[in-house]
This record gives structure tokens, sequence and C-alpha cells, in this order.
């Protein structure tokens, strides 16, 4: 329907006839002249209709046109140094192509601030301000990088099941549904599955996944469906591998949300380039840390979010970075299929990036009876997980992966709250839309 997006105008189309298609930002009446900023994917434009040299049936039409209807609009470019960016458009026929009811439920133009639940509820509506679609950009363009990086390495990407007959690690709590005549769950996650991969030869695999999880959480980083890229890699020396490729991903996908030059300007936002290698700091040492500090953590607890605040602040004073692994987690308070370092150390590891947990990983136990034993350890019984289990006894070498959540990347990456990076936020009262 168009011929060039609003960004395409540009003084050089000076005398050129164009088609543009989009919707009415706003709308001036200063009665002898009449301008309409109309609004695409590409930005703003102004069409300005002039008494005298306008056929006055546009004019007249300009009157009854409400904000946020769609127009298409056939016009002369015309440069001129006094309109936006230079160049302006002379109508020669506006079409009405979808009429906008008023009151609208958001108020595009943000004269009037709304909250972030009227926003999500009329989410088609918000995302017309062009910075809250510039964070969706930016979460295209961090997922394309983090996909291609790992293709450009190797992996292979595969679907696991949602659907799942029974618990994949314990611990976090399952959806329930109902499956025919038997309860099934929604998957927390592929962990299972993809390291089933790991005994095919398939050596290196991801998945572009959704966890669901039936968490009562109320907080600004938790939701109920999150998006994650999930990695596992077999013949790995140990848990150092692992985070290596983390390593790598993370700092490609940083790295490409920081050439987002057009949408990171429309946010007024920066990103910090990070540099190699991350810093790496044992979860002992963590704890000393942050016990120095005033905040006591008992050994073999997890941070909870105060202690991950102020880690990550004492992070950027000491050490001047924004990521950091925290490796030697306790064996006790990670998931059953983990490989333990000792009795008391496990080689699990956690990325975090400017105080909040981004990402965790670990090599995993190959072999199938410490496996069992792990299972029973958890107070789970290892006949529900016979289908993961028997993969180990043919033949399985050591592996590792880990598990970034994207949603917890973007809001770290932009300063915002998670429900703002996710285009339908699923929590505790969010349903619909
Ligand atoms: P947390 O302790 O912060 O609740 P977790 O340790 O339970 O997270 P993992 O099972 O380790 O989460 O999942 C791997 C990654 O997936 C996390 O590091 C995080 O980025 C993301 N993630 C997991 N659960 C959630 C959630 N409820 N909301 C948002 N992101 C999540
Ligand atoms: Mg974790």
């Amino acid at each position: 329907m168009r011929s060039h997006y609003s960004d395409e105008i540009t003084p050089k189309l000076d005398g050129r006839e164009v088609s543009l298609c989009g919707w009415v930002h706003e709308i001036r009446d200063l009665g002898g002249l009449k301008f309409i900023i109309l609004r695409d994917r590409g930005g703003f434009i102004q069409i300005t209709a002039k008494k005298g040299t306008t056929n006055e049936e546009i004019m007249n039409k300009i009157d009854k046109i409400s904000k946020e209807s769609i127009l298409k609009i056939d016009g002369l470019v015309v440069r001129n140094d006094k309109a936006p960016r230079g160049v302006e458009i002379i109508p020669r026929k506006i079409y009405m192509i979808s009429r906008a009811k008023s009151p609208l439920p958001l108020d595009v133009t943000q004269k009037v601030r709304a909250d972030l639940d009227t926003r999500l509820n009329n989410r088609f509506m918000d995302l017309r301000k062009p910075e809250i679609a510039s964070i969706f950009k930016i979460r295209s363009k961090v997922l394309n990088v983090g996909r291609n990086f790992l293709i450009r390495n190797g992996f292979i990407e595969i679907n696991s099941p949602k659907i799942i007959a029974s618990a994949s690690e314990g611990g976090t709590e399952l959806f329930p549904i109902s499956y025919f005549d038997r309860e099934a769950f929604l998957a927390q996650s592929p962990q299972l599955y993809k390291q089933m991969m790991m005994a095919t030869g398939l050596d290196r695999v991801f998945e572009v996944t959704t966890y669901f999880r039936a968490e009562e959480h109320d907080t600004r980083r938790h939701l109920n469906e999150v998006t994650a890229i999930d990695v596992e890699i077999a013949f790995i020396r140990d848990e150092n591998d692992v985070i290596n490729v983390l390593e790598d991903l993370i700092i490609e996908i940083i790295n490409g949300a920081s050439e987002c030059h057009n949408e990171l300007k429309i946010l007024k936002k920066e990103i910090e380039i990070p540099k190699k290698p991350i810093k790496r700091i044992t979860y002992d040492r963590v704890i000393d840390i942050l016990n120095d500090n005033g905040k006591m953590i008992e050994w073999g607890d997890d941070l909870d979010t105060e202690a991950e605040k102020i880690l990550g602040r004492i992070m950027m004073e000491e050490f001047n970075s924004e990521l950091y692994f925290i490796t030697k987690y306790p064996l006790e308070i990670k998931p059953f299929y983990t490989m333990p370092d000792n009795e008391k150390y496990s080689r699990a590891f956690d990325l975090g990036y400017k105080g909040v947990e981004i990402s965790s990983g670990s090599q995993r136990i190959h072999d199938p009876e410490l496996l069992v034993e792990r299972i029973k350890k958890k107070n789970l019984n290892p006949e529900n997980f016979e289908f993961y289990i028997n993969a180990f006894r043919y033949g399985m070498p050591p592996h590792g992966g880990f598990g970034l959540g994207i949603d917890r990347v973007m809001m770290q990456l932009l300063d915002l709250q998670i429900r703002e990076v996710v285009l339908f936020p699923r929590d505790r009262h969010r349903l619909t839309p």
C-alpha cells in the first residue's frame, strides 16, 4: 500500500509523489493551516495542508479525522527547512483506512503517562510508542545474535516437549494440565531432554525455549512464563568449558544490543560493552564479601534479592564489572543432576548481571549410578526418571550446560522491570491479554 516509510522520506526526494500509510499521531489545526503528524514503523512525517493550495474537500476531511486512525496519504514531497527533518508532504489524496474510536485507552503521545497495568492491558497501543517498540526491536536482536552465535559455533537447534509427565528438576512448582484422561505438566525447562541429547552424538545443542514456573513470586524479576536460551555441551573437561561458552555468548549478545543505535537513542539508554574475561568469583568468597558488607548470609543458603543487589554493586565498585560468574556453589542447593566437586561443593555456577542472576549452569553427572543416588538424596523417585536415566546407561559423555533467561537479560540491559520487556507477561495476577 505504501511507497515509502516515513524515515525514507528525505529532502532529496523533493518533488516526488509518494504514498504513505500510518497512524495519526497528532493533528494541529491553525485554521488555514492544518498539520497531521503521521506515524509508521520508521518514525514520524509531517503532512501539511494549506488553505488555497490544498483542495477544500481534503481540508474538511482533516477536521473529521480522529487520533490514531490509519490513513493512506498520496502526496508530494516538499523540502521545508522549518518542518521536522527538513521535509513535509503536501497531500493530494487522503484515504481513511481504519477509523480509531475515541477516547483512546492510552495516550500514545505520552502527554498523559499511563501506569504499567494500563499499558499492559492495552499492549497493542502501548507498542505504538517508539520507545516501547524499541525495547522489542532490541529483544529481537538479542535473540537473533544469540542464535547466530550458537549456530556459528557448531550448535544444533532442537525443540523439546513442553507437555511432560513429571517434574524435570524438582524444587520448582509445576503447572498441572489435563492431558486426555491423565494429569500432565507444563515443562519448567528442557533440562532432561537436552541432557538426553548428549547421548546421541549431536554434542552441542540449544533451544530457544519457554519455561513455565508455578512460583507465587511477586517481584520485579520473576514471571511464570519465561523465555530462555538453553544450551548443553558434550565432551567438556569440566564446568569451565561451559562457562567459556556462556562468556562468549553473553558478550556477543550485549555487543549486539549495543549496535541498536536508533533504538537506544529513542530509549535514551547506553549499554556498557563487557570486557573479557568476565570476573569469576567463588561462592565462598561471595559469602565473605557479603558478610563483610553487613549482609549476613549463612554458608549453604542461596543469595536473596538484597544479597544479589549488594553483590552487583560491590562487583562494580571493586572490579568495575557489570557481569560476574559465581562458581563452586554448595552441592545441596543445586539440582540433583549437578556434578559434585566433592562432598561439599558442586560444579555449578551462576552468571550475575548488575545484581541479578541471569543464568545458571553446571557440569552434569554422567554416571547413571551416581545420578540415581543423587535423585534419591533429593527425596525424588528414580522411577519417575527412568526414561532419562536410561539414556545414561549406553554411553553418555561428560557434559554440561546452562539456561540463560532472556527476559532477565533484557531487563538488566535496559534497566527496566521484567514486565516491561515481555510483550504479554504472565504473573500471579495477569493471564490476559
Ligand atoms: P531465581 O533464583 O532468580 O528465582 P532460578 O535459579 O530459579 O532463578 P534457574 O532454574 O536457574 O532459575 O533458571 C535459569 C535462568 O532462567 C535464571 O538464571 C533466570 O535468568 C531465568 N529464570 C528462571 N526462573 C525465572 C522466573 N521465574 N522469571 C524470570 N526468569 C527466570
Ligand atoms: Mg538459577
